[in-house]
């Protein structure tokens, strides 16, 4: 299985759940001062989405796709039938065939799983990070994620200087802009509204929303087998955040209020 290349590697940003803890203190670290802030109003929506639109396409162009023909993709395919669109952004999904165990959501509503993701969770599992990715997109979150990394990055100068529309970036700015991506996490409340938005898409979509609960519960056992490995991937990536288990009884007491049964 081919592994992502360390560029891939920080190019991931939401990582299936995306980390409160450190959420704030990343931001400020990526935005950084007063100057920064201030370009942010200069970029304007339609260069941020010409920009993301040629960053998932570089991603998809250096990652190990799965063909239509392939289990995981096969699997993930009947897994979001009628999965269309998340608050009017039409949704698009493949799978990377990788070692690492992660997920992203781009502001574009390009879904992107990782195949040792699928490897670990079940059905439902799966569907709880799609639908929590799924509200990402939806609050625009993902967006605003991808504008603060554009101008944490060094691209800001080009895009002032570009006057107006997306420069074809090289890929040595779109690996900087991966890393960029890392930094720009989400807030402890974006990750709450996602969590919402996810039950209720999966609801309205006729899935069972306990996926929401089922998936935090594998992560918080991913975490926990994980253990005091700190230099381990897995703990990198789900690094330990407070909150888990806060989500998870919101979740469970969600469902349970709304008369659900706990799938098998
Ligand atoms: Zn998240």
């Amino acid at each position: 299985m081919k592994r992502l290349s360390v560029k891939c590697i920080l190019a991931m940003f939401c990582l299936g759940f995306a980390f409160p803890a450190l959420a704030q203190f990343d931001i400020k670290k990526a935005v950084g001062g007063a100057t920064k802030a201030v370009q942010a109003a200069t970029v304007t929506d339609a260069q941020v989405e010409a920009y993301v639109k040629e960053y998932i396409e570089w991603m998809d162009a250096n990652n190990p796709v799965c063909d239509d023909a392939s289990p995981y993709a096969i699997r993930l395919k009947k897994l979001v039938e009628g999965l269309d669109d998340a608050d009017g952004i039409p949704l698009n999904f493949k799978v990377y065939y990788v070692t690492d165990v992660n997920a992203f959501a781009c502001a574009d509503g390009s879904v992107r799983i990782f195949s040792s993701l699928m490897d670990i969770m079940s059905d439902e599992e799966l569907l709880g990070v799609i639908g929590h990715e799924m509200g990402h997109v939806a609050h625009r979150d993902s967006k605003r994620a991808f504008r603060t990394a554009l101008l944490a990055s060094a691209l800001k100068d080009g895009v002032a200087s570009a006057g107006g529309k997306a420069a074809k970036l090289t890929d040595s700015q779109l690996g900087e802009l991966g890393e960029a991506l890392v930094n720009a996490r989400y807030s402890q409340k974006q990750e709450k509204e996602a969590d919402d938005f996810g039950y209720e898409f999966l609801q309205n979509a006729g899935k069972n929303p306990w996926a929401m609960a089922l998936s935090f519960r594998k992560l918080k056992q991913m975490q926990e087998e994980a253990g005091v490995e700190k230099s381990s991937k897995l703990n990198q990536l789900f690094s330990t955040h407070p909150d888990l288990d806060t989500r998870i009884k919101r979740m469970e007491e969600r469902a349970t209020a709304d008369g659900i049964a706990m799938p098998e």
